[in-house]
Order: structure tokens, then sequence, then C-alpha cells
């Protein structure tokens, strides 16, 4: 068993975890960052297959337009000023089985008229829409994340209040209705099925929805060029050049506490490190029930872990093709008539994406192309660890690629490699649990605890803090490294120190 001594230790390398090491480390904190895997990043990762590059993560991210919201998060953590971005015109297109398309378009004039022509007598709806998206063009989403203990004085919180105040009529009308339910309100049947798959999950709040297509018709909801692992790198680059320390293959089995205070954690192989504080920016669950048994949580927390707030997990197929599909559109949900069943559930919508837009991704002339869809935990790890599991994912991949084959003809034979990933796949890559991509779902329902913030510290326990997309709800690289960015400011007030955020 050995000791060793720092400042601050935080558990787990994904976003959160670095970009909290990083501003601890501009503020003078020294500290180790603890993670299970042997690389950076978390869910924000990609992975190399025999010379295509599928990615896990990003297809937006907030911050990538200079100046704009979340921009100088990224700046601060270097990865924004040596890095391009590709920016779309469309968001996505939905395609109906008769070829009718709904091409969801960044720009709220072109998206207007083009709404208005699929179906005039939607007009009224498809304006408000519009003006909808229009209304959150300046909205600072960044806004929503300060809380009490960093905004230090009366004349922050009068700042901040009147920051928000343009926006609290159309944060409050579209915050509270989902695209499914708005999809439920269009007269046209078309409009009714595509619409609530114009952000590709039909329970998000159209609030979310409108910000992200306001955010990329400003260029600032970018894809980053070299994929999601490569930015998380940019960040682990800028983490060590500041002084931090990370250890790989070092999963924490325990956080110790003496006196009600976090004082050291102890990793799988014995090892014991001390610190002054522990950050903890991996799994919640994981976190309260596991490496801290249970001991620190109250009515409300448990609540939490009951099930009864959603998660998403997701089915992933990654090919890698021997054709160029530059010439199509990036990302097309295809509405069907008669439904699939694929992992025991039957679907009536397919996305299919390609990354062709990024040329570092896949061999000059061929392409990664992706099927994505949701899919419950519990379905998969029901077959985890028996042969049917394997059999299950190749079945799975079978009949999307028959699928495929009717709407691209001849690439079944076009494919040399298939990948599948499901939420076992994340669970044991990062420790979600039920592989969640982001941790809570941002709902109607939990959009309340966005907004109002969750708890970052535990009932009884001190030195400690939780941080990251279980805390945070809806995730996203941006809000988790700003949950990252935030505690550290806190730390700081804690200790009379002044925050040092530097570029
Ligand atoms: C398919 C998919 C698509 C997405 N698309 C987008 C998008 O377009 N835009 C966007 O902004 N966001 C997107 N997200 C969401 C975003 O990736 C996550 O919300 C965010 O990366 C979560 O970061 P985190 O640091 O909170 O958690 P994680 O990434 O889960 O990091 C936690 C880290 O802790 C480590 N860990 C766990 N347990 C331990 C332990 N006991 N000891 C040591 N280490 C441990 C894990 O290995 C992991 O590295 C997407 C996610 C997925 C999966």
């Amino acid at each position: 068993m050995k000791h060793f001594s720092t400042d601050i230790i935080i558990i787990g390398a994904g976003i959160a975890g670095l970009s909290a090491g990083c501003y601890a480390q501009m503020n003078g904190y020294r500290t180790r960052i603890f993670e299970l895997h042997n690389l950076p990043g978390g869910l924000c990762t990609a992975w190399e297959r025999k010379g295509y590059i599928f990615d896990g993560c990003i297809h937006y991210l907030f911050g990538s337009g200079v100046g704009q919201p979340f921009y100088s998060l990224w700046k601060e953590l270097g990865v924004v000023q040596s890095r391009c971005f590709v920016h779309h015109d469309e968001l996505m297109r939905i395609i109906g089985s008769d070829g009718k398309t709904l091409i969801v378009y960044c720009d709220p004039n072109k998206l207007e008229r083009h709404l208005k022509e699929l179906s005039p007598a939607d007009s009224g709806k498809i304006e408000e829409f519009c003006a909808g998206i229009r209304a959150f063009t300046d909205f600072d989403m960044s806004l929503l994340l300060q809380k009490p203990k960093i905004l230090t004085s009366f004349a922050d919180w009068v700042q901040l209040s009147l920051k928000l105040l343009p926006f609290v009529g159309p944060l409050a009308k579209w915050g509270n209705i989902s695209a499914q339910e708005f999809g439920n309100t269009f007269k046209d049947p078309f409009l009714r099925r595509a619409i609530p798959q114009i952000f590709a999950w039909t329970n998000i709040p159209v609030m979310v929805g409108m910000s992200l297509l306001a955010y990329m018709n400003n260029h600032n909801a970018g894809f980053p060029i070299g994929g999601s692992l490569e930015f998380a790198r940019a960040i682990e680059k800028r983490y060590i050049e500041l002084g931090g320390e990370i250890h790989y293959n070092s999963q924490v089995e325990r956080i110790i506490v003496e006196n009600n205070r976090a004082v050291a954690v102890r990793l799988y192989n014995n090892e014991v490190y001390t610190a002054l504080r522990v950050i903890s920016a991996c799994d919640g669950r994981g976190t309260l029930f596991d490496l801290l048994g249970g001991k620190y949580i109250d009515k409300k927390i448990k609540k939490l872990y009951d099930g009864h707030l959603p998660v998403h997990s997701q089915l992933q197929v990654s090919l890698g093709v021997n054709r160029d599909f530059s010439g199509e559109p990036h990302w097309v949900t295809y509405l069907l008539d008669k439904p699939m069943v694929i992992a025991g559930e039957e679907r009536y919508e397919v996305g299919v994406k390609h990354y062709c837009f990024d040329q570092t991704l896949a061999p000059k002339g061929e392409s990664v192309v992706m099927v994505m869809l949701s899919t419950t935990y519990d379905y998969w790890q029901r077959i985890y660890g028996r042969s049917i599991y394997g059999a299950e994912q190749i079945q799975e991949s079978g009949i999307l690629i028959d699928l495929l084959e009717t709407l691209y003809p001849g690439i079944k034979a076009d494919i040399k490699y298939i990948d599948v990933a499901t939420p076992l796949s994340y669970e044991r890559y990062t420790g979600n649990w039920q592989g969640s991509s982001c941790g809570w779902l941002l709902t109607k329902e939990t959009m309340s605890m966005m907004i109002s913030g969750m708890q970052k510290k535990l009932p009884g326990l001190n030195n400690f803090y939780m941080i990251g997309q279980w805390v945070e709800p809806g995730g996203s690289v941006p809000v988790v490294a700003m949950s990252g960015r935030n505690i550290i400011q806190e730390i700081c007030h804690e200790d009379k120190r002044k925050f040092i955020a530097e570029p």
C-alpha cells in the first residue's frame, strides 16, 4: 500500500474530469486524475478499426464559433485555437417511404419556407416554431449553469437576471413541450411523423432543439475535424502541460472517508492516494453506491436512482464502406411503413449518418457510415456473457444492413468492416449506469432539474464533490466541461482565492 499526497484527486478522465483538472492546475492546486480506461475522454471517444475511425460521440459541439457561448471555455482548455470545425447547413433530413423529404435547415427563414411548402395548412404553427428558433439566436445556455456559490455578489445576480430576462418567455413556452407533443399538433400527416424526429430524439424539449438549430445557424455547433477522441486528447495535452498527472488503467475502488471527510481513494490494486479534496467525475450511481457504499445519500438522492428518471442508451452499428458517400446528405432518418424489430422493439424510424465531411476518418474515396438506434439496457444485459450476445449483435447488424441495401443499392458488397456497440459496450468502457450516453436524458421533466441545478455535494460528507453528466441533466461535452470549471471556481471561493481562467 502506497501513500501519495496531493491537493485534489479527480476520479475519471472524461471531459468533466479533464476540465476540472485543467482549471485546478491553473489555480495552483496539485491534482491527479485516476482513469479506469487507458484513454482520455470517457464517452467523448472514437475507435479505429482497419483504417476507419468510428466516432462514438460528438455530432455537434456548442462553442465552436469564435466569441460565442462556450467558446471561451474551449479556448481556456486549449482545444479550439488550432482546430477546424465543420458547420452543416442542415441538421438532418427525414425521408418518408414515398420519398417525401423534410430538410431540417438550420437557417430558420429557409426552414420556414420549406416547411410551408410541405404543408401550407400548418403555416401558423410553422411561423411560431421558426420564430422560436430566432428567439434563441442570442441565447447563452451557459448562463443556466451559473449557480449561487460562484455568483459572488449582488451585482453578479443582477447581471445574470438581466441577461436571462429576454428568454424567460421562450424558455417557459418551448421548454414545456416535447418534439413528439409538438409534432402531434400538425395537420399534415407527413409532418406529424417527421417533426418529432427532427432533433433525433422525440422526447427532447422543443426549446433544446431550437437552441441547437440556432447555434448551428450561428456556426457555434460544429463537428471538430479529427473527431471526438482527438478533441479529448487536446484537453488531456493541456492538462499535462499545466502540470497535472493522469494515471490510466487505474480504477478507483473506494473513496476513503475519515471523520466525515473524503481523504483518499483506494484503487483496485490496493494503492491508496491521499488528498485534501476528492472530486468524482465518473458515473453517479457508481460513485454513490459503490465508491461511497451508499452512506452519504438522503431520500432525494436515493429517489434519483430508483429507475423512474429517463436515460438514453444507444445501439450503434458502424460500417467501414468502400464507397464514397460524400454526395449523400450526411444524416437521414428514414420513416418506415412497416416496422422492423431490432433489439426486441418495433422500429418505425432508422437514423443513418455518414462522416465524409471529415476526410480524416476514412481512407480516401471510402466512408464511415453509421446506424444509430435507441435501445434498452435491459435487453442487452439479459443476454450478456452468453453466446447469444454476439449472435444478437450479428443478427441486428444484418437486419440493418439489409435495410441499407434497399436504400443504397449495392452497399452490402462494399462493406469492409462492421462494428457494433451496445449499451453494454458503453458501460464496460466508461462505467456509466445503463450505458447512458448523457446521464439523465433531457426531457421536459428533467429540464427543471437542469435549470435549478443538482447538488454537487453530499449530505454529511466534506471535501467531496460530484461533477459531470450525472449532476448536469442532459450532459453534453460543453456542459460537463463547464461543470468541471464551476467546481474549481467554487473551491477557489471556499479557499478565498481569486479564480483564474487563463487561455
Ligand atoms: C453516442 C453519443 C453521442 C453524443 N453526442 C453528443 C454531442 O453531439 N454533443 C455533445 O456535446 N455531447 C454528446 N454526447 C454526450 C457527451 O459525450 C457526455 O455527456 C459527456 O462526454 C460526459 O462526460 P463526463 O466527463 O461527465 O462523463 P464520462 O465521459 O462518462 O467520463 C467518466 C470517466 O470516468 C471513468 N471512470 C468511471 N468509473 C471510474 C472509476 N471507478 N475509477 C476511475 N475512472 C472511472 C470512465 O472511464 C470515464 O472516462 C454524446 C454521447 C454519446 C455516448
